[in-house]
């Protein structure tokens, strides 16, 4: 499997449809944790951790990664933490958790649909690589 930097360098362009867009069709399948009118939760399929869960927002709305975030998103960024809190007391995440948001090449984003990685499940360590 590529490595976590050589997927984001191969990422498709920004703006462009992503297999998030499928999933939300439900055009392929995702083992979905939660969900609500706006965001969809489901388990990534390369998990990085115990628990390793994506928070994506159902619309895009210009969102293809963090900086790209306009004021009028401020909303559903706001939602999509607070639906990472609930997912993480939902998966019994009591000892602690971690968010991660990847941006852009550097950030190792490989999907441009902006989503909140939720890990948990063992101790993390500090600094990320
Ligand atoms: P990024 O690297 O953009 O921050 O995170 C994208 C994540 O999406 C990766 O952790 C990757 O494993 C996950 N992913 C990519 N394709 C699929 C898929 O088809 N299904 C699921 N559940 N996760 C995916």
């Amino acid at each position: 499997m590529a490595s976590e930097k050589e997927a984001a360098l191969a990422a498709v362009p920004p703006g462009a449809p992503t297999i998030f867009d499928k999933i939300i069709n439900k055009e392929i399948p995702a083992n979905v944790v939660y969900e609500d009118e706006k965001v969809l939760a489901f388990r990534d399929i390369a998990p990085q951790a115990p628990t390793h869960i994506l928070i994506i927002p159902k619309v895009k709305d210009g969102l293809t990664g963090l900086s790209k975030a306009e004021e009028r998103n401020i909303e559903i960024l706001g939602h999509l933490l607070y639906s990472a809190k609930l997912v993480a007391k939902q998966e019994g995440l009591e000892d602690g958790f971690r968010v991660v948001i990847n941006d852009g090449p550097q950030g190792c984003q490989s999907v441009y649909h902006i989503h909140v990685h939720l890990l948990g499940g063992c101790q993390m360590n500090w600094p990320p690589g």
